[in-house]
């Protein structure tokens, strides 16, 4: 005799906006209604285990069964099941008593995974859902109940036998076409359900006999109920880690090493992250951590759970103190979540340090494949700044490591200023910047080797942090001025002299650029033009290259400074023939091939002669040697 009834929603029918609702995620469906049928044989488990259950468990599965002719999809568990009064209460009481309040709680499209929608997510799939079950409680009668995705349903008795529940979906039309194929059933529970920590069947084992794939009658589990984020460290080797990793990322090359999460107090966490190969920050993939709650996939979109230098890493994070039913911009002010991610940074600063402690040249090793995640990190969080301080490195372009601390004191003997700070030379380039390399060398200062794209970020950052400390580019003046140990007072010159230097390189050098001249005395030996870049202005515009905010800069010319150098005589001499020419220096300057094969041969030291003007070198001095050569 069937009983009739109303589902406990007043206002409207909440079938319909079920379905229009979640459109773009009705695939959650099937996790939704297996995590109810692993809940219903967990919670089977403990009473047995505490004494309340005493018959036989049995093979303790969850089944999903899809028949594809008939369209439907069954979910088959052997758990607690239910009773008629306990149905009445779980499933016709929907938690939410209207429509509109429904809508008022989903309307924010973000929520992590739709979590909490449960069982009625069948019905964004089927168009008739029905539930037999028969309860572990002694004497329980089976129940069946039905709907056809109107607020009305109907229950009564059932010959079910086993005890459990069978939830039957009657895929509508258009479902049909996405879910209705065991490849797509496939492909899903493997999205959703890899790690649940019942077994969970679908089909038969196949194997391969007689040059094809043959069904056996095993049963194909397809997850695996103790993955390894859920065991004891101290039991797992490397190779369980790695092997792990190459099961949730297939495609992927080796990770660097990994971090185990176990927390359990004052929330629950458990987790593997992987340190991903970084290379280039083109090469960067986000969206590879995959959060868990209870071994049941949620989402692998982190971004507001931990910080966003994180994102760069791989891995699981598994946690029920995460709020899934909550809109992502609620997440990041969640106290939980904020705990959690403090947590997760220290545990990850943590890790670092031990490897840069106990194994240095692992470290070193490993340096060029961390350092943009490193360096990220360090611009972007200012409590893995502080932790990462200790264990950043910089490399020398000798190829050498230093720790912050040690390099500091390694070069303060020599590279101190007259202002007491300690100079930084770096490089960006080992081949373009190669001459300017070498002049620091020969006069015994370290260079650094910056080549990673946030460099010109974490230049900044570094002579921000440690105190008393600049950073110069190799190519941003002379060696002598890179690091000045007094005050130096530049050579008198006659304005008007000034002002005709000025005039005479401009007239020759490319137009595309801007320029500062001035006149130094370098010495004898030194080249007579040096071209060097400012350091501060080169700096901006890379930033603002890179998304700094600074486009002011970004928009303004290259500029570099051009040095004559009035010791040497090259530059005596030409100095010599400006004077000569001081009203009309222009006119000077283009037949000038002494000025332009001394500008030239500078511009060709910095790497900035190109195209005709740099035939045009050739030429010249081509003409130079065979006056030369052939006059004697
Ligand atoms: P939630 O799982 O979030 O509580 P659902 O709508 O999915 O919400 O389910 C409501 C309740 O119905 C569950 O809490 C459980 O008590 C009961 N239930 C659902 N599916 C099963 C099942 N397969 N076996 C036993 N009880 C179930």
């Amino acid at each position: 005799m069937a009983n009739k009834g109303q589902i406990g929603v007043t206002t409207e029918n909440i079938f319909p906006v079920i379905k229009r609702f979640l459109y773009s995620d009705h695939e959650i469906f099937l996790r939704e209604l297996v995590a109810n049928a692993v809940d219903a044989t967990q919670k089977m488990k403990v009473l047995a285990s505490n004494g309340e259950f005493t018959g036989e468990l049995g093979d303790l599965k969850v089944r999903v069964e899809l028949d594809e002719k008939e369209k439907t999809l069954k979910i088959i568990d052997n758990g607690i099941g239910m009773t008629a009064e306990e149905v009445d209460k779980y499933i016709n009481q929907i938690a939410f008593s209207s429509a509109g309040e429904f809508l008022e709680k989903y309307k924010d499209q973000n929520i992590i995974g739709h979590f909490g929608l449960g069982f009625y997510s069948a019905f964004m799939v089927a168009r008739k859902v029905t539930i037999e079950s028969l309860s572990w409680k002694e004497g329980s009668q089976a129940v069946i109940w039905s709907c056809e995705g109107d607020p009305e349903f109907e229950m009564g008795p059932c010959e079910k036998k086993d005890r459990g529940t069978i939830v039957t979906l009657f895929l509508d039309d258009d479902s049909a076409k996405d879910y209705g194929t065991s490849g797509k059933i496939g492909q899903l529970l493997g999205k959703y359900c890899k790690f649940m920590p019942v077994p969970v069947v679908f089909g038969k084992e196949k194997e391969w006999k007689d040059d094809k794939y043959v069904e056996t009658d095993k049963d194909h589990v397809i997850n695996s109920v103790e993955p390894l984020w859920t065991r004891k460290p101290s039991e797992l080797k490397d190779e369980d880690y790695m092997k792990f990793y190459k099961d949730i990322y297939p495609m992927k090359e080796e990770p660097l090493f990994h971090i185990h999460l176990n927390v359990d107090y004052p929330f629950n966490l458990t987790g593997i992250l992987y340190f991903p190969k970084i290379k280039e920050r083109m090469a960067i993939e986000r969206n590879n951590i995959q959060l868990y709650c209870n071994q049941m996939f949620v989402t692998d979109h982190v971004e507001n759970i931990v910080p966003d230098f994180l994102t760069l890493l791989h891995g699981v994070i598994d946690s029920p103190d995460i709020p899934l039913n909550v809109s992502r911009s609620y997440l990041q002010a969640d106290e939980n979540v904020k705990k959690i991610s403090t947590y997760i940074t220290r545990k990850v600063a943590d890790r670092l340090e031990e490897i840069f402690k106990n194994d240095r040249a692992a470290w070193e090793g490993k340096w060029d494949n961390l350092k943009l995640f490193i360096e990220y990190g360090m611009l972007s969080d200012e409590k893995f700044r502080k932790r990462a301080m200790k264990f950043a490195l910089l490399k020398n372009t000798d190829g050498k490591f230093f720790a912050l601390e040690d390099y500091r004191k390694a070069i303060s003997g020599d590279q101190t200023d007259k202002d007491k700070k300690v100079v930084y030379l770096y490089a960006t380039d080992t081949e373009a910047q190669y001459p300017f390399i070498e002049a620091a060398k020969n006069k015994g200062y370290d260079v650094l080797l910056m080549d990673c794209e946030l460099d010109s970020h974490f230049v900044n950052l570094l002579e921000r942090e440690i105190p008393d400390s600049r950073f110069a580019r190799v190519d941003s003046d002379s060696v002598d001025n890179l690091i000045p140990k007094e005050e130096k007072v530049k050579p008198e010159m006659a304005e008007e002299d000034k002002k005709n230097l000025e005039t005479m390189f401009k007239t020759v050098l490319p137009k595309e650029y801007e320029y500062f001249i001035e006149a130094d005395n370098l010495g004898e030996s030194e080249a007579p033009v040096l071209v060097t870049r400012n350091e501060f202005m080169r700096r901006y515009r890379e930033m603002s290259a890179l998304g700094g905010g600074m486009n002011f800069y970004g928009e303004m010319p290259e500029s570099f400074n051009i040095t004559a150098n009035l010791q040497n005589p090259l530059m005596v001499k030409l100095i010599g023939d400006m004077k000569e020419n001081s009203d009309k220096v222009e006119e000077f300057a283009s037949g000038s091939d002494l000025l332009k094969q001394l500008t030239d041969l500078a511009l060709l030291s910095n790497g900035l002669l190109k195209g005709k003007p740099l035939s045009d070198f050739i030429a010249r001095t081509g003409k130079t040697l065979t006056d030369y050569y052939t006059s004697k």
